[in-house]
C-alpha cells in the first residue's frame, strides 16, 4: 500500500521560508512584516504556517473574520493577529482571545466601542481602515472628525495603526491609478497626525505593492499570495517557491472506441480511439466544472493530460492517450514545478481561488518543518 494517501496537498515549509526572506528583502529592515494566514492560509494549513511564520520571525499575523483568529489563538499563536473584515457578532472572541480588530466602518467602530467598555478594557489595540480607492471596506478621509468625537468620550481603545489597500498593485497599466491610492494615503496620515497628535503605525502595501511600489512600505507590509510563492507577474514568481502541491493518482484507465462518450451528460466524445484515466479528486475537492472541457490539465509523467468532459463531484477524467502510464500513477494537479498560477488562468481565473478553493477533504501533509 502506499504510504500517503492518493489525493494530497504538500504544503513545503521550506518553500514559506524562501518567500519570506525573498519579501523581507524588498523592505527596509525596520519595517514590520504581516503575514496574511485568511482562508486556511489561503487554502493551505493555516497552523503550520502560522507556526512557521512565527519561527521566522513574522511581526504579525492577518486573518479575515474572527474565527479563524481563534483558531489560530487555540493552536498557541501568540503573535499579534489583525482581524482584517470582523463583524459585530465576534467582538467578544476579539477580546476575550486578544485578536486586533480593523476598525472600517461607523457601525462597526461604535459596536467596538460599546464592546470594549462593556468588558472594561483600557486602550485595547485596534486598526482604523480607510478607503482610498478600492471602495471595499473602509472609512472615508473625511471621517477623521467623526471618528475623533467618538473616541474623545472613551478610553477604552488605542489606535495601533492606519491602514488601506490597494486595488490593482499588480497591473502596471494602473500605475497612474495606485499612485492616487498613495497619495490618497499619504493625506489620510498627515490630517491624522494634524487632527489626533499622535503617531500610529502606518501599512498599505500587499505582495504585488511590495514588488512595483516599495517606496510606500511605511511601517509594515501586509504579504498573502507572495508567502505562497505567487506574486502575480511571471518575473517575480520565478524569484518564488509555491509552498503546496495538489497531487493524486491514476484510479483506472479505460480504452475508450471512436464515437464513445466519458462522463456526465456526455460531456466528452472521443473523435478517435482514445485511452483516459479517472483521478480520485473532483469539484467537492476543489477542481471546479470550469476546468472541464479541455480547459484544465494535469500533469503525468512531466506530460500534459488534458482535462474532458464534465468534472465530477469526486473524479476528473484527462486523456492520456499520448502518455505511458499505469494505474496508481502520479498525477500533479499544481507544484513540483507546475504554476497553480497557469493551471487557474486556463480557467478564466487567478491563483488565489485556485488555491484556497482546495477543500478540506484532501488531506494536508507538512513537509520540511
Ligand atoms: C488578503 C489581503 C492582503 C494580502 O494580499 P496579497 O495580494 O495576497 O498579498 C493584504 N491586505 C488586505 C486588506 C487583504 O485583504
Amino acid at each position: 500500500m502506499p504510504e500517503n494517501p492518493e489525493t494530497v496537498l504538500e504544503i513545503d515549509l521550506n518553500a514559506l521560508a524562501h518567500n519570506y526572506s525573498v519579501l523581507r528583502s524588498r523592505i527596509r529592515p525596520g519595517t514590520r512584516l504581516l503575514g496574511v494566514v485568511k482562508a486556511f492560509a489561503y487554502g493551505s494549513e493555516a497552523i503550520g504556517i502560522a507556526r512557521k511564520l512565527e519561527a521566522l520571525g513574522a511581526d504579525y499575523l492577518a486573518v479575515a473574520y474572527a474565527s479563524e483568529g481563534v483558531f489560530l489563538r487555540k493552536a498557541g499563536i501568540r503573535l499579534p493577529i489583525l482581524v482584517l473584515h470582523p463583524q459585530p457578532n465576534g467582538m467578544e472572541e476579539i477580546i476575550e482571545t486578544c485578536l486586533e480588530p480593523s476598525l472600517y466602518s461607523p457601525r462597526i467602530l461604535r459596536e467596538f466601542i460599546k464592546t470594549a467598555q462593556a468588558m472594561e478594557q483600557k486602550a485595547y489595540p485596534v486598526h482604523i481602515k480607510f478607503n482610498t480607492g478600492l471602495n471595499r471596506l473602509g472609512f472615508w478621509e473625511n471621517d477623521l472628525e467623526w471618528i475623533d468625537a467618538q473616541l474623545q468620550g472613551t478610553d477604552a481603545l488605542e489606535i495601533r495603526s492606519l491602514f488601506s489597500h490597494l486595488a490593482a498593485s499588480d497591473d502596471r497599466n494602473e500605475r497612474e491609478f495606485t499612485l492616487g491610492q498613495l497619495k490618497a494615503f499619504e493625506g489620510v496620515v498627515k490630517n491624522w497626525e494634524q487632527q489626533f497628535k499622535s503617531r500610529p503605525f502606518y501599512h498599505l502595501l500587499n505582495t504585488s505593492g511590495v514588488f512595483n511600489y516599495p517606496e510606500a512600505q511605511y511601517d509594515m507590509v501586509r504579504t498573502g499570495i507572495g508567502l505562497y510563492g505567487y506574486s502575480n507577474d511571471p518575473e517575480t514568481d520565478s524569484l518564488l517557491k509555491p509552498v503546496s502541491s495538489l497531487r493524486t493518482r491514476i484510479s483506472q484507465i479505460h480504452k475508450i472506441e471512436p464515437g464513445e462518450w466519458v462522463g456526465y451528460n456526455k460531456g466528452y466524445t472521443a473523435p478517435d480511439f482514445r485511452v483516459t484515466a479517472t483521478l480520485p479528486i473532483g469539484h467537492a475537492d476543489g477542481i471546479g466544472r470550469q476546468y472541464g472541457q479541455g480547459k484544465g490539465r494535469v500533469y503525468i509523467q512531466g506530460k500534459p493530460a488534458p482535462i474532458i468532459g464534465n468534472v465530477c463531484m469526486d473524479m476528473t477524467m484527462v486523456d492520456i492517450s499520448d502518455i505511458s502510464c499505469n494505474e496508481g500513477d502520479e498525477v500533479v494537479f499544481f507544484g513540483d514545478g507546475i504554476s497553480a498560477e497557469g493551471l487557474a488562468s486556463r480557467a478564466n481565473t487567478i491563483s488565489y481561488e485556485l488555491l484556497t478553493g482546495i477543500s478540506q477533504r484532501v488531506p494536508r501533509i507538512i513537509t520540511g518543518a
